[in-house]
């Protein structure tokens, strides 16, 4: 049996990622498992990963972005890699600045920023040694715009583009692409996360207008990856057609 990661099947090619047991992840690995990609699949929640990986032929690994030991584990049995999508991530409340909890501005950036930083850094270079490597990072259009009570989750989220958007900077010349995906409103449980399991609350985020789903940002990963290596799609901003700033939607009108 080879080392996970280590498999070659469909376009021979191995895709990491991150936060794949629910939401956009686990759509994300589907998509690129049927675009012929060996999915390795991370996440703290490893049975919901074990059992994706079993659906789509892929193969699943525990992984804790905001834990150095375990990146540093779950980089150590990879031996290739040409594209990662940095998707682990989330927000935890929402509150003003004067009430600020400082675990969860913590929480998120320790997971969107330093996570991020992390996985990438650690599989730099495999993504340079496969000849045509591809970052994807899932950022927010929250990355993009402030928002009232928002402040932990769109700072973090401004982080993390612009460490995406630094790499793109330094890495010219090498053969890595990096793209940017900037998702508005997509009902996965993001918000189920944000109010600490309170479902009728982020219910009532989707309510009264149509979001996206995580199969609408998934098929953009595998778009992205399916560019030819000289065409590199930058920044991809993708909102529902109700939602036109994070401030301004069909119910704010
Ligand atoms: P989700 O359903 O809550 O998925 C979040 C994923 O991140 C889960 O698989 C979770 O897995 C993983 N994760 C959280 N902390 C982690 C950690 N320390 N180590 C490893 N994995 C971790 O939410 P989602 O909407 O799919 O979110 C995916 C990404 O899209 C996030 O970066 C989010 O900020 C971004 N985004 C979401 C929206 C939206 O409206 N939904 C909009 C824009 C951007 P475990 O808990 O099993 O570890």
């Amino acid at each position: 049996m080879s080392a996970p990661g280590n498999s070659v099947s469909g376009n021979g090619k191995v895709a990491v990622v991150t936060g794949a047991s629910s939401g956009i992840g686990a759509a994300t690995a589907r998509s690129l498992a049927r675009d012929g990609y060996s999915v390795v699949l991370g996440a703290r929640r490893v049975d919901r990963i074990e059992e994706l990986a079993q659906e789509i032929g892929g193969r699943a690994m525990y992984l804790d972005v905001t834990d150095a030991a375990s990146v540093e584990r779950f980089v150590a049995t990879l031996d290739r890699v040409h594209v990662l999508v940095n998707n682990a991530g989330g927000a935890k409340g929402l509150a003003p600045i004067s009430e600020a909890n400082l675990e969860d501005w913590r929480w998120m950036w320790e997971t969107n920023v330093v996570g991020t930083l992390r996985v990438t850094k650690a599989l730099l270079p495999h993504l340079e040694a496969s000849g045509d490597g591809l970052i994807v990072t899932i950022t927010s259009t929250a990355a993009l715009e402030a928002y009232d009570n928002g402040a932990g989750y769109t700072s973090a989220k401004h982080a993390q583009g612009v460490l995406h958007r630094t790499l793109r900077l330094e890495l010219i010349g090498k053969p890595i692409r990096l793209t940017e995906i900037c998702p508005g409103m997509v009902e996965t449980e993001f918000s189920l996360v944000r109010f600490d399991g309170d479902a009728a609350k982020a219910d009532a985020v989707y309510e009264g207008l149509t979001p996206m789903v995580a199969d609408d940002i998934a098929e953009l990963v595998s778009f992205a990856a399916s560019r030819p290596s000289h065409v590199n799609l930058d920044q991809i901003v993708v909102r529902p057609r109700d939602q036109a700033t994070s401030r301004r939607n069909i119910k704010t009108g």
